[in-house]
């Protein structure tokens, strides 16, 4: 795959990139290793200085960064500016948190070990690969970057070949934000050349957010390794909606959690398990309020879906909607790629999909959605359990006693009862079976690429 920007709106390759030479990535390698010395003598007061001022770039920029990642992989142009504004939010957060997340620990009573003090302290583990995916060009890498950075770590980024613009810019918008050189660095290179970053014995961990594929990979590598990973991969989100919900707020949140960035998000809303009280209202609703969105420009505001980001993506959508209609689905709206420039399939619910049906187990990465009747909260369980993922789940009920009830059965990293999922900088983010492990953001995050280190002193 070229290292390349290529407008999905338009198909056209707006700028196409020399990938980093081996000697290139060697220099790398050398500059963040001499970086992260350096860094992790530095006070988190130095680091948080830069993060704060790295935060007031983006905000400053937040239009042409917006229109960078628009252009770069389709999603609607506010959606765009809320993720810029997002990671200066993150940023800031772990200027203002990491030094109390990363606190030393004293151990109360540390006669009981024989010890005049015992303690731990949080420690930085070294220079750390992220492997990234383009749905969210920047926000991805900033709720890595962000943390580990604060945490004494240097970066090295192996973005998505086809967002080489936001790349370039995070690297710089660090740099010029004072952060020394080496920090944080973009390495132009293929999922081919991830190998041998990763087998270099300069590189400590990874973190990885794409694909099951990818994670699988990588986390292999990285165990031959024996180096620390942490994988955010994909997610069939269940939104299961009850009899006491609050139907008008369900349905609007489910469009929203459905069509974000496109309908390509990890957490996004993908398999909607109605109650069958309820089920006849809520997919006509759902159904009719998915036909009526603006399909079109993701740079004009009006838009609310744009194109998929890439060709290959639209087309293994269309391909899995084709297996279901073949099968005997239901098409309540879409279901079809619509005959225009750019890579487009129209918003589609799909209901009454048979067994052995792909949509029922994979991940749709688009806008549609799959409606499945249950019959009581068991089944819709089962149903909501049924994928190898994990991700998140949300949950519409008003009755506590069946709030808690999911809350406690959903196989999932986070459950959202009567709200969307989103990341949030305060909360850990991660999932469990094929969604990954480990987790990002919050206390938990910072933590994941530190050593825990025990100190016990006579
Ligand atoms: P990929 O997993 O292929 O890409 C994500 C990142 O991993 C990219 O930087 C990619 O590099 C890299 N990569 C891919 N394969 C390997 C490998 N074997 N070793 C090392 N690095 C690798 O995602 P796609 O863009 O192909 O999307 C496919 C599917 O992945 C989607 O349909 C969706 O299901 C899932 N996905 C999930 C995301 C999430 O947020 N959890 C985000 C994006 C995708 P390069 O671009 O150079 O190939």
């Amino acid at each position: 795959m070229p290292i390349a920007t290529v407008n999905p709106f338009t198909g056209v390759t707006e700028e196409t990139f020399t990938a980093h030479t081996p000697e290139e990535v060697q220099e790398a390698l050398a500059r963040a290793v001499r970086a992260q010395r350096d860094l992790r003598e530095r006070t988190f007061a130095e680091r948080a200085g830069w993060l704060r001022r790295a935060a007031e770039l983006l905000e400053a920029e937040v239009d042409t960064a917006a229109a960078m990642m628009t252009v770069e992989m389709g999603k609607p142009i506010a959606q765009s500016e809320a993720e810029v504004r997002k990671c200066a939010k993150g940023m800031r957060f772990y200027a203002d948190h990491a030094e109390a997340m990363l606190a030393d620990t004293p151990l109360a009573d540390a006669s009981a070990v024989g010890a005049g003090a015992a303690w731990t302290r949080w420690e930085p583990l070294g220079v750390v690969l992220a492997v990234m995916p383009w749905n969210f060009p920047l926000w991805q890498v900033v709720r890595f970057a962000a943390p580990a950075l604060m945490a004494g770590n240097t970066g090295l980024l192996k973005h998505a070949s086809n967002v080489p613009r936001s790349a370039v810019y995070l690297e710089d918008v660090l740099s010029r934000a004072g952060f020394p050189e080496g920090c944080f660095q973009t390495l132009l290179i293929g999922s081919d050349a991830v190998a041998a970053v990763l087998d270099d014995e300069r590189v400590v961990a990874v973190t990885l957010t794409g694909s099951e594929p990818a994670g699988r990979s990588v986390a292999a590598r990285a165990g031959a390794g024996l180096k620390k990973a942490v994988l955010e991969l994909g997610g069939s989100d269940p939104f299961v909606v009850m009899p006491s919900a609050d139907l008008d707020a369900a349905v609007a949140t489910a469009v929203t959690s459905r069509t974000l960035n496109n309908g390509q998000s990890c957490v996004c809303a993908k398999r909607f398990v109605v109650h069958t009280d309820v089920y006849d209202d809520f997919a006509a609703r759902f159904t009719a309020r998915m036909a009526a969105l603006v399909v079109g420009d993701p740079l004009d505001p009006a838009t609310d879906i744009g194109p998929l980001a890439t060709r290959a993506g639209r087309d293994e959508l269309a391909e899995l909607v084709q297996d279901a209609v073949d099968r005997g689905a239901t098409v309540l709206t879409g279901g079809t790629v619509p005959e225009r420039d750019g890579w487009f399939y129209e918003p589609t619910v799909l209901a009454d999909l048979p067994e052995g049906t792909r949509l029922v187990m994979e991940e749709a990465f688009g806008p549609v959605a799959t409606l499945y009747r249950v019959g009581d909260r068991d089944e819709a369980l089962r149903v909501a359990n049924q994928t190898s993922f994990g991700l998140s789940s949300s949950v519409w009920t008003t009755d506590a006693d069946e709030q808690d009830w999911f809350t406690a059965r959903l196989e999932a990293g986070a459950v959202f009862v009567n709200g969307m999922t989103a990341s949030f900088p305060e909360l850990p983010f991660g999932g469990v079976k094929a969604s990954g492990y480990g987790r990002e953001l919050a206390a938990e995050g910072i933590r994941e690429f530190c050593n825990l280190k025990t100190v016990w002193r006579a």
